[in-house]
């Protein structure tokens, strides 16, 4: 336990988030995104220093107050790399944690996502990829705030450029 985030995190988070306007959209992370083309968030640390962390890592730790260790990873159902969507609820998360082979044998067991997607796909979508569509994404988010077009175009070029488990 690290105990609770400093409300200026919280503030400085969320000042970097755009939620869709329905309870099962994507909340896109609009701050800095690193060369793998997931969102970096910068969390002060209690000696002093910083610590880049993956934005939705952080905020699921924050609701959720668990720490996970560095083999748990936390994986997108929804497709979007910069989704940050996290609930409680794990009908409702966007995220679930897990390990790479774990988290999608339980999710080819136990069918897709909502949207058709699943957690193979944005793992093993091809790093450059990736990185291009978070930035376009992000880009979109910026100028115009929510687009639920840019999240499809994100999510359609990494469900056309990778198999399918089916
Ligand atoms: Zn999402």
């Amino acid at each position: 336990m690290t105990g609770p985030a400093p409300v200026s995190a919280a503030e400085r988070f969320w000042s970097h988030v755009v939620q869709g306007p329905a309870s099962s959209d994507c909340w896109i992370w609009t701050g800095a995104v690193g060369d793998d083309g997931y969102g970096r968030f910068w969390v002060p640390q209690p000696d002093g220093g910083q610590r880049a962390m993956r934005p939705q890592r952080w905020l699921y730790e924050h609701l959720t107050g668990a720490v996970l260790p560095p083999s748990r990873l936390l994986l997108h159902a929804c497709d979007v790399p910069l989704c940050v969507h996290v609930d409680v609820e794990p009908q409702r998360s966007h995220l679930a944690p897990g390990t790479h082979r774990g988290n999608m044998l339980e999710r080819t067991q136990r069918g897709r996502h909502s949207n058709g997607a699943t957690a193979l796909r944005t793992i093993s979508f091809p790093r450059s990829e990736r990185v291009r569509l978070s930035r376009e994404l992000r880009e979109a988010f910026r100028e115009h705030g929510w687009d639920a077009d840019a999240v499809r175009t994100c999510r359609t070029g990494i469900a056309a450029n990778t198999p399918t488990l089916w």
